[in-house]
């Protein structure tokens, strides 16, 4: 009898396939040596590493719901023995004291030793105890690195890969993989490694807290990324049903393909514009096939995430760039300046011991901080600018002397770049993320300084409602529909539409097809999204009326709790 679990559904469908238990134990392990008197150090990092993995599993144990299986506090018990046991947690104390070698070598040769030992086991049950041993190594490898995952290849064509957490930054390097489908233990809803997911258009569920400790490798599980849910072994009337929703789903999928060439336009016919977002230069040629009338946000910063050492110079920049102007063949291409900070963290900036990442030095803020990073971006995007219709979007606005500064690096590096004579578009479009309420409520300003806004719904929510949108244990309130938020996409809609200046969203509530209505009644008219949705909403936008959505506004706005908004729209 199978285990059925619940999480977060990212979408992308049903996918029926053998688990791939990826591990930290499957990095790269460094190796190196260490002087005499820094052996108690290692020593204590080791044991500290040891303590923390203990925590974490403690934490867990504490927090099982009481209906979860009871096989979830027998494989908890068994880690945390495990933990315990000398083996793991005094045998590299020895390794490293003789062989005078970094704690994370000495743990993966103790962890080679035990696992050659289990290979010589007869016995079925204990040999399957290989797996628990590896878990809680990763645990402890975790605790002591925080490195990425680097991806393993998939063992087989229908590898699901279950990780306990994934990062954007280890999302990234998996845009290269080919899994079938992938689970995670946590992430919130718009967290970057969801977008990420969603940009893969594979079957995904997110914050399935112990899917890790559950699923052992090659178990047959199926992945529902549209309801969230992830059965383990299933039997096998429950595989006949999952295969009939497999192939229902395709066929839905393929059903939109008829609509790839149409225009948005509404059933009173007004244009709307569909674009695309994209976190690698690559990404333009699924945009392409997918129909999108140009990059409506380019994440820049995920250039920024893929090499763990160096950061990508000017050139390389300059190719990234110039190659997404000149693939989107003429559409325009709006490339966000690095956003990093929160949950984007490249390697040179772990060591940032900011208390609270989020409110810190992130977005814009960063780049003031760090004007060199921030001028050779420019410098870049200017250069490349000569190759196609180029505009420049910056993140994480709170305050107009950003935009003035923006301003000011971007005329000193368009005078110098002048001076060696080398081609730009001098007439660039210099764009605004909205997504700090203080940027929202002043709008007007802002837009006296800029050519464009586009709304950034995710961190809006997330600035709005107090939540954090990467903490799943907070995602039931990141809700799009509730009113403060539906004031102030109002707000930003008919300021901008006022003053005259386009706005776009490029936040993930454009993306999902139940919101469409909602934002073409708010007067929304361009929309960005990955390439992955712009055929479902584009389905809902040939189906609406934009005169009766137009009616439903003043109820919208009087609404007073995300419930009643949800009741309206359930009759748009
Ligand atoms: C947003 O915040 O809505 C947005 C589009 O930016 P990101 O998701 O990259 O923070
Ligand atoms: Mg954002």
């Amino acid at each position: 009898m199978g285990i059925t679990l619940h999480g977060i559904g990212i979408g992308g469908g049903v996918a029926i396939g053998h688990a791939h238990v990826i591990s930290h134990n499957e990095i790269e392990i460094a190796h190196y040596g260490i002087a005499e008197e820094d052996v108690p150090q290692e020593i204590s990092r080791f044991d500290a590493a040891i303590r923390l993995a203990r925590q974490e599993l403690e934490t867990l144990w504490g927090s099982i719901p009481e209906h979860a299986p009871a096989e979830l506090g027998a494989f908890l018990s068994l880690h945390i023995m495990l933990l315990n046991d000398h083996t793991l947690t005094a045998e590299p104390h020895l390794i490293i004291e003789a062989q005078r070698c970094n704690a994370e070598w000495a743990l993966k040769q103790q962890l080679d030793i035990l696992l050659a030992q289990f290979d010589e086991i007869e016995e079925e049950y204990l040999r399957e105890r290989r797996s628990d041993v590896i878990q809680v190594t990763d645990r402890i490898f975790k605790a002591l690195a925080g490195h990425h995952i680097q991806p393993p290849a998939p063992s087989r064509p229908d590898s699901i890969l279950v990780a306990h957490d994934l990062s954007p930054a280890d999302m990234v390097l998996f845009k290269d993989t080919h899994y079938f489908a992938f689970i995670t233990d946590v992430g919130g809803p718009t967290s970057h490694t969801a977008i990420l997911a969603r940009s893969l258009d594979l079957p995904a569920v997110l914050a399935l807290r112990h899917a890790q400790a559950l699923i052992r490798e090659d178990e047959l599980i199926i992945v529902d990324g549209i309801n969230g849910v992830v059965i383990v072994d299933p039997d096998e009337q429950v595989l006949v049903e999952y295969r009939a929703r497999q192939s229902d789903w395709q066929a839905s999928q393929r059903a939109l393909q008829d609509i790839r060439y149409a225009h948005p336009v509404t059933r009173d016919g007004v244009e709307i514009e569909l674009l695309a977002n994209i976190e690698l230069p690559d990404d333009t040629a699924l945009a392409l096939a997918q129909g999108a009338a140009g990059i409506g946000l380019f994440r820049s910063e995920f250039l920024f995430l893929r090499d763990e050492d160096d950061l990508p110079t000017e050139d390389e920049q300059f190719d990234a760039y110039r190659q997404v102007a000149e693939s989107m063949q003429g559409h325009a291409v709006v490339i966000r300046t690095i956003d990093l900070g929160k949950d984007k963290i490249p390697k040179w900036q772990e060591e940032s011991d900011s208390p609270n990442p989020a409110l810190g030095l992130t977005g814009i803020r960063l780049c003031m901080a760090e004007t060199q990073l921030f001028r050779t971006q420019l410098r870049a995007l200017l250069r490349a600018s000569a190759y196609g219709k180029i505009k420049l979007l910056v993140p994480m606005l709170s305050n107009l002397n950003e935009v003035r500064q923006t301003r000011r690096h971007l005329e000193e590096i368009k005078e110098q770049l002048a001076a060696e004579g080398l081609p730009f578009d001098a007439e660039i479009e210099l764009g605004g993320m909205i997504e700090v309420p203080a940027a929202a409520l002043t709008v007007g300003a802002f837009l006296k300084q800029l050519d464009f806004v586009s709304i950034g719904t995710n961190d809006l929510i997330q600035y709005t409602l107090a939540v954090d949108r990467n903490d799943d244990a907070v995602s039931y309130l990141h809700d799009p529909l509730h009113p403060a938020v539906i004031h102030l996409l109002h707000h930003v809609i008919t300021t901008a539409d006022r003053i005259g200046k386009p706005v776009a969203m490029c936040g993930e509530m454009a993306g999902d097809p139940q919101l469409t209505t909602l934002l073409l009644a708010l007067g929304l008219r361009r929309f960005s999204m990955l390439p992955a949705q712009l055929l479902k909403v584009k389905r809902r936008i040939l189906d609406a009326d934009l005169e009766r959505l137009q009616q439903a506004v003043p109820a919208l706005l009087l609404a007073e709790d995300a419930n009643a908004v949800r009741t309206l729209l359930a009759d748009l």
